[in-house]
């Protein structure tokens, strides 16, 4: 998560969306690809970035089945750009079975994100850094998170 965080303040400034940092990690420990919002376009978000630079080979998908996202913020369940495909869906079709996050979804953006919900729903565990949160937002606090 300290890697993460670290992502996040690389993060393009941006007023209409959050800074966050994204790091899955494999079973062994290694660390399979990281990513942070808009670090390929303006509109990517971090988790779809470390997702991007993964292929899909058989070994890859075996990877991701025994990894864990790190991310500082909870996955958005809907996007504001319609031709792109939501982080909690993209994390479940790429077959990671935990989600290890900093802070929930506000709603400054999107009324009503159920990121971690959704994911439960799946049977994916989900872990909360609530100890974590202030540092993981330090970088939004020129955005409206309440
Ligand atoms: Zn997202």
């Amino acid at each position: 998560m300290r890697h993460a965080i670290g992502l996040a303040r690389l993060c393009p400034k941006s007023t209409t969306a959050f800074a966050v940092g994204a790091v899955i990690v494999g079973a062994d420990g290694v660390e399979l690809a990281d990513g942070f919002s808009r670090e390929t376009d303006p509109k990517v978000h971090a988790e779809e970035a470390a997702l991007n630079k993964l292929g899909d080979e058989p070994s890859t998908r075996d990877a991701l089945a025994h990894a864990t996202i790190y991310s500082t913020l909870e996955p958005c369940s809907q996007r504001g750009s319609a031709d792109r495909v939501p982080c909690t869906d993209r994390i479940l079709a790429a077959g990671i079975r935990r989600v290890v996050i900093a802070w929930r979804e506000p709603a400054t953006f999107v009324t009503n994100c159920v990121g971690v919900e959704k994911l439960r729903e799946h049977g994916i565990e989900v872990i909360e850094l609530a100890d974590m949160a202030d540092e993981a937002m330090s970088m939004n606090r020129h955005l409206d998170l309440n």
